[in-house]
């Protein structure tokens, strides 16, 4: 016997956005790009697959990420090793060497897209989720640090979210990590007996990531860990120094917190994260810093850089919690009709209106007025527009207001074809 045709479903952490969520997420997009484009943001777009090698080179090996979350297979035609990206930066930074984008000017860029990662999928943690990446390629400053973190406070303000703050770190520089790191090794080791299973299998590997734990046993051992910022030398303090005196300079709060390391590899000196306590365990809403080691890593040109990345389902996620999403109508206008060759006629009707930039529905098929009335309601149409034998004979069509608010004491009336734009507009 054959089996029963298993029913197709979506992979586990992999979300559909509905027509609903979809229009909240076009206009959660077009106010991103808006306030992308105010600070001369260009968009790009890094493909879905690259060589795995540029995440584990751009990542680094021992990362979250790398270790244990990458969507990685081989090319079943010739082989090569793939990877869905986990994250935007290195496909970016690949592109702008491949393109020698940085030969005239540094760039501002920015991205927004899928990104994948196996995870155990929870409230704000999917396998597959968006982002918003946001780089300053070629800057070396403080100024374009600052100027990130202030336009992330602007976005916060135009989305009327509160409740969300700044927390900042410096890294310092690889051999100001280096001296720091020898001493934390020192320490890790004298605690060797308290350390998890991670912290032990990172002791050499990525010591720093230890110390960000969420293990209650090995807290006391973290806190009194030697501290990076005791072994900054003076030029990563004058760049952190830049950064939050222009931060105090646009009035934004933040807090320093020694432990923020972020699970990437590859920054150096700002770093910084967006978090919030309305998200329940996933509170972080954007995180980023500085790369200034990158774009050499990966075989460009050496050249500094900084970026951050917003996770677009935790911030819709808070913007629906500060703004009730609105019903959105399917269009401003329905056309209703009886007959084959009203049918026609509302096909070429509906073209002309919108050349005049209207968006308009034909009910498709045949079906009774009646019926035919339900779906230009149930369309959210603020106007239907009725074309039937009648209408036809004199070049006219009924125009019939479906919101209580568009009509003034008419509901109905006859309006000549040629007219037909000029009086939906006014009431639209
Ligand atoms: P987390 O500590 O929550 O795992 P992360 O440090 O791995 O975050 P980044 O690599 O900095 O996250 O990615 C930037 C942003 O993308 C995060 O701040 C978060 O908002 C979002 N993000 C990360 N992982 C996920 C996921 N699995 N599902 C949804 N959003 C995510
Ligand atoms: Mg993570």
């Amino acid at each position: 016997m054959t089996q029963a045709f298993q029913k197709l479903a979506a992979i586990r952490g992999m979300n559909d956005v509905l027509p609903e969520a979809g229009h909240r997420w076009e206009a959660f997009e077009a106010l991103i790009r808006d306030w992308l484009h105010s600070y001369g943001y260009r968009n790009m777009r890094p493909p879905v697959l690259e060589h795995t090698r540029l995440f584990t080179r751009g990542i680094g090996e021992v990362t979250d990420i790398v270790e244990k979350e990458m969507y990685t297979f081989t090319d079943a035609l010739n082989g090569d090793s793939l990877t869905m990206r986990p994250e935007f930066t290195a496909g970016m930074v690949r592109a702008t060497i491949e393109h020698n984008l940085l030969y005239e000017r540094p760039q501002r860029v920015y991205a927004m897209g899928p990104v994948f990662r196996h995870e155990r999928p929870q409230r704000g943690r999917y396998r597959q989720f968006h982002q918003i990446d946001v780089e300053a390629l070629g800057f070396a400053g403080p100024d374009v640090d600052a100027e990130m973190i202030v336009m992330l406070a602007r976005l916060w303000r135009r989305l009327g979210l509160a409740d969300i703050r700044l927390e900042l770190n410096s890294l310092g520089q690889p051999d100001e990590r280096a001296a720091h790191r020898a001493a934390l090794i020192a320490h890790l080791e004298r605690h060797r007996d308290i350390l998890d299973e991670d912290g032990q299998r990172r002791l050499y590997s990525n010591p720093l990531r230890v110390l960000d734990t969420k293990n209650p046993a090995m807290q006391e051992m973290a806190d009194s860990a030697p501290r990076l910022s005791d072994f900054l030398g003076e030029a990563s303090r004058a760049h952190l120094q830049g950064v939050c005196e222009r931060l105090d300079d646009a009035g934004i709060a933040y807090r320093m917190n020694p432990r923020l390391v972020r699970g990437l590899d590859y920054y150096n000196l700002t770093v910084f994260e967006w978090v919030t306590d309305r998200l329940g365990a996933q509170g972080t809403v954007c995180g980023g810093g500085r790369y200034d080691g990158l774009i050499e890593l990966l075989g460009g040109k050496p050249a500094p850089a900084v970026g951050f990345a917003i996770g677009m389902e935790r911030l819709l996620d808070l913007w629906g919690q500060s703004q009730a999403p609105e019903p959105v109508p399917e269009c401003q206008v329905y056309i209703v009709h009886q007959g084959e060759a009203a049918q026609r006629r509302a096909a070429r009707v509906a073209e002309t209106l919108r050349d005049a930039g209207l968006s308009v529905i034909v009910h498709a098929g045949s079906a009774g007025f009646k019926s035919q009335f339900k779906r230009a309601d149930a369309s959210g149409a603020r106007a239907a527009v009725i074309l039937g034998g009648d209408e036809l004979a004199s070049g006219s069509a009924g125009v019939k207001w479906l919101r209580g608010d568009a009509q003034q004491g008419e509901a109905q009336q006859q309006v000549p074809l040629d007219q037909l734009a000029e009086v939906l507009q006014s009431k639209v």
